[in-house]
């Protein structure tokens, strides 16, 4: 059995197993893709004292991190389900899609997110060519250029609050015959002069020249028109998906599906920690998901300390 056993190859769980390993236990990491999230990634350029680098390269550099301690990486395996330990200081169990099941006597949950898509035309073709998800990572790039926002939630009235500070234009579509907003994001949204706001909008297809985005198709759901906006960027905010499926019987999770924890990165269920995209830590960026990770790590070694190691 191991020590620690962490669910995720990603930025959380690379971090985690690092921290873990340095403690000189048994350290296990199952990933279903190591590297996760970032390996779809191009560029990067908010991950600190690393000016600029590449998805592909940090995730290289992750996995070569953790290589360099005793740690047993397992990739390419999906878990499919946790069983608690009966009692405190008992051993987790984790089942493998494989059949196989791996046990520890903590377990790190760091399996992160993925963002919901409009599956529209154009919108895969166009990924990372003028179709982005994540307004703190590639909002700069858009400097002085038209751009919509796509949803009227709090990500995406944030997300558009945000990017009307650097871009000429932005438009928002919502889908809805109301944005969903907090009032007060909505109210600021609403005095910003470069800001359109289209409701009972639904995107169609997302446009380009072979090369980048020139711009969007939508339906008006009223009138069932359909319209063409020209520009250079589209943001997609309805919604980031924690990939928490398998875990509803195993720990707490808020209503949008994410991995509550404590301070220390303790889940509802006492020697099960959780870190990154996936828990309801707010803002979900590499820097903080590798922090996290950090600190459930520590949580669970002073756990082990705890329940008599
Ligand atoms: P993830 O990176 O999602 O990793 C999750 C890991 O868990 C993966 O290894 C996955 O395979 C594994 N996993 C999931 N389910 C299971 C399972 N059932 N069994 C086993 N393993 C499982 N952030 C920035 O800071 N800067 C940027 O410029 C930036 N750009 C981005 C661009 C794009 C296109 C995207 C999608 C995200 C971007 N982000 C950026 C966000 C950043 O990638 C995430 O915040 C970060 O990767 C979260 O790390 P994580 O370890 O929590 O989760």
């Amino acid at each position: 059995a191991f020590d620690v056993l962490v669910v995720g190859g990603g930025p959380a769980g690379a971090s985690a197993a690092i921290y873990a390993a340095r403690k000189g236990i048994r350290v296990g990491v199952v990933a279903d893709r190591f590297g996760g999230q970032v390996l779809d990634t191009l560029g990067i350029e908010n991950f600190i004292s690393v000016k600029a680098t590449e998805g592909p390269k940090l995730a290289a550099g992750l996995e070569q991190h953790v290589r360099d301690y005793e740690v047993d990486i397992m990739n390419l395996q999906r878990a499919v389900g946790v069983l608690p330990a009966e009692q405190q200081g008992g051993l987790h169990e984790v089942r493998l899609a494989s059949g196989a099941t791996l046990k520890s006597r903590a377990l790190i949950l760091a399996t992160g997110a993925r963002w919901r898509e409009m599956n529209v035309p154009g919108e895969a073709e166009y990924k990372t060519r003028g179709v982005a998800f994540c307004p703190h990572c590639d909002g700069p790039l858009f400097k002085g250029k038209r751009v919509a926002v796509i949803g009227g939630g709090n990500s995406g009235v944030e997300a558009a609050i945000d990017l009307a500070g650097i871009v000429s234009h932005v438009t928002l579509l919502e889908f809805g015959d109301a944005m969903r907003a907090d009032a007060v994001l909505q109210q600021k949204l609403r005095s910003l002069p470069n800001v359109t706001v289209i409701l009972q909008a639904q995107t169609t297809e997302v446009t380009g020249d072979g090369q980048k985005v020139n711009g969007l198709r939508y339906k008006d759901r009223v009138s069932g028109t359909e319209h063409h906006i020209a520009l250079e960027g589209i943001f997609v905010q309805i919604g980031l998906l924690p990939n928490t499926d398998f875990l509803k019987e195993a720990v707490k999770l808020s209503p949008r599906g994410e991995i509550e924890i404590d301070e220390r990165g303790e889940t509802s269920t006492p020697g099960i920690f959780a870190a990154g995209d996936a828990t309801t830590v707010p803002f979900k960026q590499i820097i903080i998901a590798m922090g996290e990770g950090a600190k459930a790590s520590l949580g669970a070694f002073d756990y082990l300390i705890r329940s008599g190691r």
